[in-house]
């Protein structure tokens, strides 16, 4: 589900801006049913919006462990309502992620509460303090071809985050949530999510999902996003009138995201993604580890460093003995 109890500045899957919207649980079976053919998954994530607003989310958390698609399923949660939560939902799921955000009403009791019932049924819980959040949006394409490339190539989140919505399989989230954000500001365009997307219902879902995922073109969305290099901005909840109004349009990129970092992790994610396609991945990770320290300077400097102090030490030394020398000979001579 796409909506959230909370308005969180920078939310990274723009909840706050979509409006009540919930996946059908039986379309949701069907989509698991046809995904479980093709895909195998350490973790299956439920994120929002809230999951927990979703009346039926045990059924959702069921339906995924019948099918044993994931090892181990998630319930990724801000918290809020845990205290609705049945003892059938702590049972369901293997691993409850709280995101605990500064300035909303979850406290030390709601921790305590789910510690409890992750201590009566055997389950992991994980308690994330969220006070800084990432540069994520822009209503404003970005200015040039490079930068888009750029902000893609560097982008972590299509290396982990996939996601399935409405029986379309996409890189990330942003593709599904970006129109809300657009026509909250007023913005009224032709992005067309599924083009960023593929379906799974269509013949050969295997193969188009393998060139799908090592496709080096950005998506449609990323246009308007910033991935995982904005700049960091500190957490606090919006107002409704904010959700409106368009950030004024006279920054730089610079000013927005971090360029060194994109540059250089652009750079090492297209090698990543080359290399993958040669499927050399553990020899050349390495490789590139190696190289990469060489570029950061730390080993090179090191190296360096050390051979310029034995030099220093042989040539100081040597010169002493020279003094020591003329010294002694114009004593000899005296
Ligand atoms: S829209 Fe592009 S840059 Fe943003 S999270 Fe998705 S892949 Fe990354």
């Amino acid at each position: 589900m796409g909506h959230c109890n909370l308005r969180c500045l920078e939310c990274s899957h723009l909840s706050p801006y979509v409006p009540h919207e919930i996946y059908d649980l039986n379309d949701f079976i069907a989509d698991i049913k046809v995904l479980e053919q093709t895909l195998q998954l350490q973790y299956f994530k439920f994120v929002g919006g809230e999951p927990t607003l979703n009346r039926q989310i045990v059924d959702f958390i069921l339906a995924v462990r019948q099918s044993q698609i994931a090892q181990k399923i998630i319930v990724s949660t801000n918290g809020v309502t845990l205290f609705n939560m049945s003892d059938e939902f702590f049972k369901a799921l293997d691993i409850l992620e709280i995101s605990a955000y500064p300035g909303t009403l979850v406290g030390q009791k709601h921790i305590e509460f789910a510690k409890e019932k992750g201590a009566e049924f055997q389950k992991e819980i994980l308690i994330h303090d969220k006070h800084i959040f990432r540069r994520t949006q822009t209503p404003y394409p970005h200015p040039s071809e490079q930068i888009l490339q750029q902000i893609y190539d560097s982008c972590a989140i299509l290396q982990k985050n996939n996601v399935i919505h409405h029986g379309y399989y996409y890189k990330c989230s942003r593709p599904i949530f970006t129109n809300y954000y657009l026509q909250a500001k007023g913005i009224q365009g032709t992005y067309l999510p599924e083009k960023d997307g593929i379906s799974i219902y269509q013949p050969h879902f295997r193969d188009r999902l393998i060139s799908y995922l090592q496709r080096g073109k950005p998506l449609a969305a990323c246009q308007y996003c910033l991935g995982t290099v904005g700049k960091s901005i500190e957490h606090r909840q919006m107002t409704k009138e904010e959700l409106h109004a368009m950030p004024a349009h006279f920054y730089k990129i610079s000013q927005i995201v971090y360029m060194n970092q994109m540059r250089k992790l652009a750079r090492y994610q297209r090698w990543n993604r080359n290399l993958q396609r040669f499927g050399m991945i553990a020899f050349w990770k390495k490789l590139l580890w190696i190289f990469n320290k060489l570029c950061t300077g730390s080993y090179l400097f090191k190296f360096f460093l050390k051979r310029l102090k034995i030099c220093l030490n042989f040539a100081f030394q040597r010169l002493g003995s020279l003094i020591l020398a003329r010294k002694e000979k114009k004593w000899l001579i005296g």
